[in-house]
This record gives structure tokens, C-alpha cells and sequence, in this order.
């Protein structure tokens, strides 16, 4: 088929660990390169967001990323980014109206970039699969008023779950988050992310660490609803261990972000200092190194619409200690795989850690178990397969106004 993949925000190329590249370029990235496999056409609308960017990318994972001019040719918060939705969509329809190319099924990732979708949609016909990566109704009962979501999100999140061909959710949480939204159950199918089993396996380099000294590694965007604060927190409770924290600005800039210093003065107060260490930005293809150089991976977000970097260590076949959350209570099995506590609790989280860290025996039953259950649930392979079959579904639907390459 011919799929067009559209991430206003998160660009399948950009470098990871940034406020707002994380989790969703990733997803994108494996599953346009794992429908490429497949031999699907793809081609991933992203926005410009530099000059000097090609219109179109070749990406080495066989389809295309297409930069799309809207909004200024610069970085701008993805919050910022709603007003320039309609130039995208814009845009998004004169192309394919024009080129020799156009999709037959629009797969929209994040809100805003549904709406660009559907406004093309209904000038085109192509119907549309919308995957929403973070729901806002969920990020303002967490974050309030530091919430900085443009007003109307939750109701285009609504209208957008009533209007389009099919949501795809990706973990059961999100489910009952989008019914009591008021989006019929009826309109979702569930299709949790993958993981890439090459990257991210049990052999292969490891980063460097300090003999005898456990290692407990934390991975993300240096955003405080990660819950690193409750890592450090708990490290007090582990007094033998190291925290590593990876993700954030390029190392050498970690000493000005704020944030990361905010974690630097935590560990100090924490009487920690000495043992948590801040990594900053790492490359996606050398995140295996610090997976494997860990005896647990710490989880701790207050909420999480997927997580995959739990999944991750898993196929790394490293036990993860993660909140009861949202993804990651579809992804850890509680005793099977690992162990789930409450979010924002160090005390919970230190006990966990001390426990797990103190059972060899535990340790290894959970680490083959996480691999085995990575490898079985959540190849990306299947995730296309399972996301092939919805596109054909909704495709096959008759639209009369479907465009005509
Ligand atoms: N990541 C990375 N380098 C970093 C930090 C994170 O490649 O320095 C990747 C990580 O491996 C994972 C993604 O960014 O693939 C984070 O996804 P997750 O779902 O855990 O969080 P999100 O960013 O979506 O909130």
C-alpha cells in the first residue's frame, strides 16, 4: 500500500532525548522502516524546521521523510505548533493532488497532526488512522497548570477519536482514557508499539562500569513527569548502587539545562551526588550499550501513554522496575518480568530496587521472562502486520471523493 505517515513534531530523523523528540520519532521511524520491510511505500510529512533541509530524505530503512513547509523554518515547541496545522494540511493536498504519488491510507500521529490529516482527508478522501502517542485530559490531570497544551485540545482529541476511520491505541490505559473521553469503543482497535529486536538484545557492546558496583539505569526526556526526581529520591534507600540517568541536551550541554541541574542539586540534598551520573543525550543505535550495562531498568514516570523504553531493556533481557502506569502495566507483567510500584513513591521504589538488587535468582527469572515476552508480543514486524490489516480495513471502505493520482 501506499502509506503516508504524518508527525508534525517528531521527525523520524531527529536526534533523541530532547523535550519533544522522544518516544514518538522512534515509534515512527521502526514502523515506516518495518512497513517498508513488509513492502509498503512510505512516506513519512514531517515538519521543516530548518532551512537547509531537503524536501524530501531517503531514510537507509527504505521509504521517505518529506519535510513539509509550515510555520517558520526553525524548531518551535510542539505546543506552539496548532497554528500551523492548516498551511501543513494545505500543503499535504496540493502535493498529492499534484505529484504522481498519493497515499491510500493517512496514518496521523499526535493530535495536531490528525487535524492536518483530516482536513486533507476530506479533500481527498483518504481516510485516516489516527494514533495518539499522549492524550491531553491525561497530561493536565497530571501537570495542571503547568500544562502548556494549546486550550482546545481535549476537544479536538474528541472530535478527532469521533471523525477519523480508526484509533489505534496502544495499551489498554488508553482505552478507557478515550471511552471516558466520550470516543466509542467501536472506533479503536489496540496495537501496542514494538521494539527493534536487532537494536536491542541480550549480546553486543556495553557500555563501560565500575566493577561490583550494581547499576541501576533510568532513559528519557529530561521532563519532570519521568519521575527522575523519585529515582534519586530513591536511591538513598539503595546505598550500594549507581543511577544512571540517559537522555536530555548532548552531555556538554547538560551543565546549563535547567533540569538537569535541578536533578544535580536533588542528588546532593539526597546525599547522592556520588552516585547518580547524568549521561545526556545518546544516539538511538547505542542505546543497547547502556541497556545491557544495567541490572534494572527504573521506569518512574507519574504517567505514561506507552513507554518503550521498558520494553527495551526487556528485549535487552534486563528487568525492569517500573510505576503501575499506563503502557508499561500492559508491557511489565508484576512478578513475572519485573516488579510495578506506585508512581512519585521513592520509598516504594527504593524497597523494590533493594529487593530485587539483593535476589540474583529473581533477577535472572525476570530478565528471561521480559526477553522471552518482548520477543513473542512486541516484534515490530507484528506491530505492521496488525497496522497492514487496519489500513487495507479502512481502505476498503468506499470514500466518493477518493483522489485519483
Ligand atoms: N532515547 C534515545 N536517546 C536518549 C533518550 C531516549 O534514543 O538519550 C529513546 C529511547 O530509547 C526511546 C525513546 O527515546 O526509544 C523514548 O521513548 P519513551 O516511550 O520511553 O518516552 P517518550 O519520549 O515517548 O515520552
Amino acid at each position: 500500500m501506499r502509506i503516508a505517515m504524518i508527525s508534525e513534531h517528531a521527525s523520524p530523523l531527529a536526534i533523541l532525548g530532547g523535550e519533544d523528540a522522544g518516544g514518538q520519532n522512534t515509534h515512527v521511524a521502526e514502523l515506516s522502516a518495518a512497513l517498508a520491510a513488509a513492502g509498503h511505500e512510505v512516506r513519512v510529512y514531517t515538519r521543516r524546521d530548518a532551512v537547509d533541509l531537503p524536501v524530501t530524505v531517503r531514510s537507509p530503512d527504505g521509504y521517505d521523510v518529506v519535510h513539509v513547509p509550515a510555520g517558520p523554518a526553525e524548531p518551535v515547541a510542539k505546543d506552539a505548533l496548532l497554528p500551523h496545522m492548516k498551511d501543513f494540511s494545505t500543503w499535504l493536498v496540493h502535493r498529492w493532488r499534484g505529484d504522481d504519488w498519493a497515499p491510500e491510507v493517512i496514518h496521523a500521529h499526535f493530535w495536531m497532526s490528525g487535524l492536518a490529516a483530516l482536513a486533507a482527508s476530506h479533500q481527498t478522501g483518504v481516510p485516516v488512522v489516527q494514533t495518539y502517542h499522549a492524550l491531553g485530559t491525561v497530561k493536565r490531570r497530571y501537570q495542571g497548570v503547568q500544562d502548556t497544551s494549546p486550550a482546545r485540545r481535549v476537544a479536538y482529541e474528541r472530535e478527532l477519536g469521533r471523525s477519523v476511520d480508526r484509533v489505534v491505541a496502544q495499551c489498554q490505559d488508553e482505552v478507557g482514557e478515550l471511552v471516558r473521553m466520550g470516543v466509542p469503543r467501536s472506533r479503536m482497535t489496540v496495537i501496542p508499539s514494538g521494539v527493534n529486536l536487532g537494536t536491542f538484545a541480550p549480546l553486543g557492546p556495553v557500555a563501560d562500569r565500575e566493577p561490583g558496583r550494581p547499576r541501576i539505569l533510568t532513559v528519557g526526556r529530561l521532563v519532570e513527569r519521568k519521575g527522575f526526581q523519585t529515582v534519586i529520591r530513591a536511591m538513598a534507600l539503595v546505598p550500594d548502587a549507581e543511577c544512571v540517568v540517559v537522555g536530555g541536551p548532548p552531555a556538554g550541554l547538560l551543565e546549563t539545562d535547567p533540569y538537569a541541574r535541578r536533578l544535580r542539586a536533588l542528588a546532593g540534598t539526597c546525599g547522592v551526588a556520588d552516585r547518580v551520573r547524568l549521561v545526556g543525550a545518546v544516539p538511538r543505535e547505542e542505546m543497547g550499550r547502556w541497556y545491557r550495562s544495567a541490572d534494572i531498568l527504573v521506569a518512574a514516570p507519574w504517567y505514561e501513554p506507552f513507554g518503550l523504553t521498558p520494553l527495551e531493556a526487556m528485549a535487552c533481557g534486563v528487568p525492569v522496575i517500573g510505576t503501575a502506569v499506563g503502557g508499561i502495566k500492559d508491557t511489565v507483567v508484576d512478578g513475572v518480568t519485573g516488579d510495578l510500584v506506585p508512581a512519585r513513591d521513592p520509598r516504594a521504589l527504593g524497597t523494590a530496587l533493594q529487593r530485587l538488587l539483593d535476589d540474583r535468582i529473581r533477577r535472572f527469572a525476570y530478565a528471561t521472562a521480559a526477553l522471552e515476552r518482548a520477543r513473542r508480543r512486541y516484534s515490530w514486524a507484528a506491530t505492521a502486520d496488525r497496522l497492514a490489516e487496519v489500513y487495507d480495513e479502512v481502505a476498503a471502505v468506499h470514500r466518493p471523493t477518493r483522489v485519483v493520482a
